[in-house]
């Protein structure tokens, strides 16, 4: 049996390490058209914010490692168009026949529409465009960066610590939007609003950009001159190359059945070209993580002789370091609640994290009004807490009730841990609906 993976990323090599393991008698070929496969997308943001020391760095997987395995890696080779119904693929290394194919060519930065306008925006999520993106850097002091999302937030946080100034645009009316409730993050925001060289442009979208002039729907401008301007607003698959061969959804991803196959017998697609079933919403979602992507591509393994396994419904959950701060967000945001089939209650609350270590977290919580089942969870501080979101996504998984949250198998230190007495006594008086 011949498996044919296409893509050298997350997804894609997960997905051959896990058939390799399961029959270790398939060939199973990796393409990737890049010259090295496994790049962190967020290795620029971590070199910039001084996590890493270079981009060589930013790899999670070399060709050897994933060779070891069994799989054969072609790279620098590009694959230039499919004739599913055949089974054949034509790349920049000659044709190749297939049993069975699977997808893992994930999503742009370049799709937006944008980049037809004005080809000078510059992207960082391969190793190649972050090295453009690097070179440039060298060159200016201002930076616009369009998007404030987690990969925006990420980047704008890095090239401040650089010394550079930023401008970090945005459609919404404050960041991380897809992960934060606005009340939550209002101090942060403000408080990064005052950062020396950091400026936002809320509400305001990017109309027509020119050589020197970056022109907003509201009217407003900003001169571009000087300045290096980056895209990291969202990602979408590039579907053209399939030619209408495969059914695809109205977000412009892949369709494909609750075990990964495409519209087309024996072709597969994973990780950021499909949407997910959402754990909360009960109908599936486009959440191009990293997380999704590897859980894609292991299910995706698992059903590729027989279909045996569905995937499980996912929560989005992030953890990220911007600035001073730790933020990480899993679940429902209360601003989502319009989408949750019961009402919604939540409550926020600032509590030291240990008893002697006065530092605090503050952390949102939001919940089923009749169940009590934890649904969605907001935390923020200065400590690095990430970590306490994985605990909360299992909660809710588990649909715990948030009531019993103190009963919980945990330990108490008192230099390292908080007792969770606090938490119990906000929903033992009833108040649940205010910050405590
Ligand atoms: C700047 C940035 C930072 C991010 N940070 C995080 C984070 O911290 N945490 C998180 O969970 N998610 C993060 N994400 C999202 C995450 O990177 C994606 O969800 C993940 O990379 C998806 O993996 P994938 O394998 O599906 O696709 P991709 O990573 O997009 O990889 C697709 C691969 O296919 C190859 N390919 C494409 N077309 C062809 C072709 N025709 N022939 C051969 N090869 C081809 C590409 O070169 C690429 O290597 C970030 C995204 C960006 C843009």
């Amino acid at each position: 049996m011949k498996i044919i993976i296409v893509g050298g990323s997350f997804s894609g090599i997960y997905c051959a390490i896990k058939v390799k393991e399961l029959y270790p008698s398939f060939e199973v070929l990796l393409i990737e058209k890049k010259e090295k496969i496994g790049y962190i997308p967020s290795g620029l943001s971590m070199l910039l914010n001084g996590e890493i020391r270079s981009l060589d760095e930013a790899y999670f997987m070399t060709k050897e490692e994933l060779e070891k395995s069994g799989v054969t890696v072609l790279t620098s080779t590009e694959v230039t168009s499919y004739n599913l119904s055949s089974k054949v693929i034509e790349t920049t290394n000659g044709t190749k026949q297939f049993d069975k194919l699977v997808l893992a060519t994930g999503s742009s930065q370049k799709s937006s529409k944008m980049f037809d306008e004005f080809s000078d925006i510059k992207t960082y999520k391969d190793r190649e465009s972050a090295e453009i993106t690097l070179k440039a850097l060298e060159e200016v002091k201002d930076v616009v960066v369009i998007g404030a999302g987690q990969a925006g937030m990420e980047l704008a946080s890095g090239l401040i610590h650089q010394g550079k100034r930023v401008h970090v645009i945005e459609t919404m009316d404050y960041p991380l939007y897809k992960y934060f409730d606005k009340d939550f993050l209002e101090s942060f925001y403000t408080t990064t609003g005052k950062i020396e060289g950091l400026t936002f442009y809320f509400n305001e979208t990017v109309k027509q950009i020119d050589d020197s002039i970056l022109l907003f729907s509201s009217g407003n401008t900003i001169d571009i001159t000087d300045k290096l301007v980056l895209s990291a607003n969202s990602v979408r698959p590039e579907l053209s190359i399939f030619k209408n061969q495969l059914k695809a959804n109205s977000d412009h991803t892949i369709f494909v059945d609750d075990y990964l196959e495409t519209s087309v017998q024996d072709v597969y697609a994973v990780g950021d070209l499909i949407q997910v079933p959402s754990f909360i919403f009960q109908t599936n979602v486009y959440a191009p993580l990293i997380v999704n992507a590897v859980q894609t591509s292991m299910t995706c393994a698992k059903n590729i002789v027989e279909k045996k396994e569905t995937l499980r419904p996912m929560l989005k959950t992030i953890g990220v370091k911007l600035f001073d701060y730790y933020l990480a967000s899993t679940g429902l945001m209360e601003s989502e609640d319009f989408l949750y089939h019961e009402e919604v209650k939540s409550v926020m609350m600032t509590l030291p994290i240990s008893t002697v270590y006065k530092k605090d977290i503050k952390v949102k919580l939001v919940y089923d009004a009749t169940t009590y089942h934890l649904l969605g969870v907001q935390l923020i501080s200065k400590e690095p807490v990430l970590d306490k979101i994985n605990t909360f996504a299992l909660v809710i998984k588990e649909k715990i009730d948030i009531r019993t949250l103190n009963q919980l198998p945990h330990f108490y230190n008192a230099v390292f841990a908080n007792t969770s007495l606090s938490l119990f006594d906000v929903f033992e008086k009833g108040d649940d609906s205010s910050e405590v």
